[in-house]
C-alpha cells in the first residue's frame, strides 16, 4: 500500500499544520511518559528541513467537547521544547481569531502547538465547518497520527477536503510495516493473539483466518477456546456468548490447514491479585476454584519454537495479566522469542495497546521489526479495514 506523501516542493516556505496524537499521560501537570510525542519528531524535522512552518493539532482525553483546563495541551508544549530545544509557542486555541493572531505574527523556526481539538464536539463528529476552521490559517495539511486514524474526525478526515492534503513519516512507516506482514507475509506466518477477550478480536480472527499458516493464542480469551473444547477452566475468564464462535473457528481452521496452538500449561490463582498464590496446572484440569492468569512454561516453549520456525509474526495481546509480575512470564517469554526470530531475519510486528506496552515494559520495543503506536488502529488494519484517516492518502485509490 503506497501513501501520498510530501516533497520539499509542496511544502517549502508554506504554513503547514500537523495532526500529531500528543495524548499523552499526565502526572502533577507534567507530561509523565514521552513515548507519543517522540513519535512525531520525524515528521516535524523533515517539514522544517523542507522549509515549512509548522503547526501542531491533536487531541488530550476525553473533554466532551468542553473547555476543560484539565485536558489542556500547554504542558506538551513545554516537554516539546525541552525534548528537541525548539521553540514551541502554545496558541490556547484550535480555531478562531486566537490561531489567526498567532499565524500572523509567527516567527521563523517557531512551532505552533493549538489546544486540544476536542474541546470542540464538532472534532469528533468529523463536522466539515470545523474542518474548514481548522484549515483557514494554513497552506497544507500532514495527517501524522497513526493512532487516531481509525477514527473520522475533523482533524483526521474532513480537513483533507479543504487543503492540500499528505501523510507524514509515521503514517508511512507504520503503513509499509503492517501491510508487509498484513499483505505480503513470508511464510510460515504466525499470529499471536492474546489479552482478555475473544469479542475484540474476532474480526482479526475471521480476516486472518485464511492468510496464516498457524494462530498462537494465549491470555484471558484463549479460556473461550479451551472451554469450547470441552475442558474445565475452572473460574477463568470464559465469554459464553462467544463459545460457538471458538468452536466454529477451530473447525474452520481444520478445513483450512490452519494451526491454532492453545494453552497447554497455565499459571494459575485463586484471586485476580498479585500476591495470589500461583501455581502451575494443565491446561485442561484447572481445579474448579482457580483462575488461569498466564500461560503455562511448557506453553511458552511451545509457542516459542512455534515463532522460531516463522518468517512473519504479527503479535496482539499479552499472554497472561503481565501488569502483575507473578503473572508477566509467558508474555516475557513470547517477547524474547520475537526477539530472537527478529535477530534471525524474521519481520516482527507488535500490535499497539497492551501488547505494545508489555514489550516496552520488557525493554525489548527496539529490538523486534516494529511496535506499533496504535492499538485500535492497528487492530482495524489486521481486521482488513479501510482506516478513513488513511484512505485520503492512498495512491491509486482515487
Ligand atoms: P486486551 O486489551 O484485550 O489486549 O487485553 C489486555 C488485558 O488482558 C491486560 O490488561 C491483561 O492483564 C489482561 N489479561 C491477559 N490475560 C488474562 C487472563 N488470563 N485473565 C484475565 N485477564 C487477562
Amino acid at each position: 500500500m503506497q501513501l501520498k506523501t510530501f516533497s520539499q516542493s509542496d511544502i517549502a516556505g508554506k504554513k503547514v499544520v500537523v495532526r500529531v496524537d500528543f495524548n499523552v499521560p499526565l502526572a502533577d501537570g507534567k507530561v509523565s511518559d514521552d513515548t507519543r510525542i517522540l513519535a512525531h519528531i520525524p515528521t516535524i524535522t523533515a517539514l522544517l528541513d523542507a522549509g515549512a512552518d509548522v503547526a501542531l493539532i491533536s487531541h488530550l482525553g476525553r473533554p466532551k467537547g468542553e473547555r476543560n483546563m484539565k485536558y489542556s495541551l500547554e504542558p506538551v508544549c513545554a516537554r516539546l521544547a525541552e525534548l528537541t530545544g525548539w521553540n514551541v509557542k502554545f496558541v490556547p486555541d484550535c480555531i478562531g481569531k486566537k490561531v489567526s493572531d498567532a499565524v500572523t505574527e509567527w516567527k521563523k523556526g517557531e512551532i505552533l502547538l493549538l489546544e486540544n481539538l476536542r474541546f470542540y464536539s464538532e472534532e469528533e463528529k468529523n463536522d466539515k465547518e470545523f474542518a474548514k476552521a481548522l484549515a483557514a490559517d494554513f497552506d497544507a495539511f500532514v495527517m501524522d497520527a497513526f493512532s487516531a486514524s481509525h477514527r473520522a474526525h475533523a482533524s483526521t478526515r474532513a480537513i483533507t477536503e479543504f487543503v492540500p492534503s499528505y501523510s507524514g513519516m509515521l503514517i508511512n512507516r507504520e503503513i509499509t510495516m503492517l501491510s508487509a506482514a498484513r499483505d505480503n507475509p513470508k511464510k510460515p506466518f504466525v499470529l499471536i493473539l492474546g489479552g482478555a477477550k475473544v469479542s475484540d478480536k474476532i474480526a482479526v480472527v475471521e480476516n486472518m483466518l485464511r492468510k496464516v499458516d498457524t494462530i498462537l493464542v494465549g491470555g484471558g480469551m484463549a479460556f473461550t477456546f479451551l472451554k469450547a473444547l470441552g475442558k474445565e477452566i475452572g473460574k477463568s475468564l470464559c465469554e459464553e456468548q462467544k463459545l460457538d464462535f471458538a468452536a466454529k473457528m477451530l473447525e474452520e481452521a481444520k478445513q483450512f490447514g490452519v494451526k491454532i496452538v492453545l494453552p497447554i500449561d497455565v499459571v494459575t490463582a485463586k484471586e485476580f491479585k498479585a500476591d495470589s498464590p500461583a501455581h502451575v496446572t494443565d491446561a485442561d484440569s484447572i481445579p474448579a476454584d482457580e483462575m488461569g492468569l498466564d500461560i503455562g512454561p511448557a506453553t511458552a516453549k511451545l509457542f516459542a519454537d512455534e515463532i522460531a520456525a516463522a518468517k512473519t509474526v504479527i503479535w496482539n495481546g499479552p499472554m497472561g495479566v503481565f501488569e502483575m509480575p507473578s503473572f508477566a512470564k509467558g508474555t516475557e517469554e513470547v517477547a524474547k522469542a520475537l526477539v530472537s526470530a527478529t535477530r534471525n531475519g524474521t519481520l516482527t510486528v507488535v500490535g499497539g495497546g497492551d501488547s505494545a506496552a508489555a514489550i516496552t515494559q520488557f525493554n525489548m520495543q527496539d529490538k523486534v521489526s516494529h511496535v506499533s503506536t496504535g492499538g485500535g488502529a492497528s487492530l482495524e488494519f489486521f481486521e482488513g479495514k479501510l482506516l478513513p484517516g488513511i484512505e485520503p492518502f492512498i495512491l491509486g485509490n482515487h
